[in-house]
């Protein structure tokens, strides 16, 4: 059990943009799977010229139905939260055939676990740079950047301030919490950017996957707590003479199918660095023999 109120409803139809709220419209690609959940939501905010947050995955068909949705309307900005492989290839294509610039924190940073969500994009390459309190202004909207570290290094968040709601990326999401896979995911991080985003005053959050969150603060504050008592757990075990990866994750991961055995690892992993970098843990060796010490 992880306390946290995960909501798996979800309503949507994929290939057709959907009304969501003013000035808020969601397409769903038809990239569905264990951490990508019902798929993508590229969000299309504003009606006429309009911002699309997070075109997706790398399937023409869900371009095509973009815009198609968007027919007698301008795409003038694409905005893209991170460089995972669900989130930003889309925006190449979308470029193309719109013409529309690119905005993003960055290309993506360092090296990470590639096979994970499919896997990184390391071709990005935004034309604007953007940076924490950035404002991004278009035709009826003005969307504020917050630099949001931990899932992706290079991870940003909207908010529309005027319309009360915050474009989350995958740092949130209703029906799962997201993985952090080191070195380019960093639990230090995300606890951080987790505590900024609980000050945001935006009252409905809208993660790129999945249904919006309607109680952004009670969420986040059970999202911390979960992460924290993972954390906790790997303490214990490796207090308690634990000390690889594959015998925590047979501790701490009673019943995980084997396909997701080594993305548990890097998520323990991830932990056992938070741990570290405060002083709890010494890593001793490399590789298969890295061992756990706690100090
Ligand atoms: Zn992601």
């Amino acid at each position: 059990m992880t306390g946290i109120p995960f909501i798996h409803d979800f309503e949507f139809r994929y290939g057709i943009v959907e009304p969501v709220t003013d000035g808020i419209r969601r397409i769903v690609a038809r990239n569905p799977g264990p951490f990508t959940g019902p798929g993508t939501g590229t969000y299309i905010i504003g009606r006429g010229e309009v911002a699309v947050i997070d075109p997706g995955p790398m399937l023409p068909d869900h371009v095509d139905a973009l815009l198609a949705g968007l027919a007698e309307e301008t795409v003038s900005h694409i905005l893209v939260t991170h460089t995972h492989a669900d989130h930003s290839p889309a925006a190449r294509l979308l470029r193309q055939r719109t013409g529309a610039p690119v905005f993003a924190f960055g290309p993506h940073a360092k090296d990470s676990a590639g096979e994970l969500e499919g896997g990184v994009d390391r071709e990005f390459v935004p034309d604007f740079l953007l940076d924490d309190g950035d404002e991004v202004p278009g035709d009826g909207w003005s969307l504020e950047v917050i630099h949001t570290p931990g899932h992706c290094s290079n991870h940003i968040c909207f908010a529309w301030p005027d319309a009360g709601a915050l474009f989350c990326g995958d740092h949130i999401m209703a029906w799962s919490t997201p993985v952090i896979i080191p070195p380019d995911g960093s639990v230090g991080d995300y606890i951080e950017s987790l505590g900024r985003l609980s000050q945001r005053p935006e009252r409905v959050f809208y993660p790129t996957h999945g249904t919006p969150i309607t109680d952004p603060g009670d969420f986040i504050a059970k999202v911390r707590e979960h992460r924290l008592h993972r954390v906790e757990q790997v303490a214990a075990a490796i207090a308690n003479g634990v000390d690889n990866l594959p015998s925590l994750r047979r501790r701490i991961y009673t019943d995980i199918p084997r396909n997701l055995e080594a993305g548990a690892e890097l998520s323990l992993l991830a932990s056992i660095l938070y741990l570290q970098e405060r002083g709890h843990v010494l890593i001793v060796g490399s590789g298969r023999r890295q061992r756990y010490v706690p100090t």
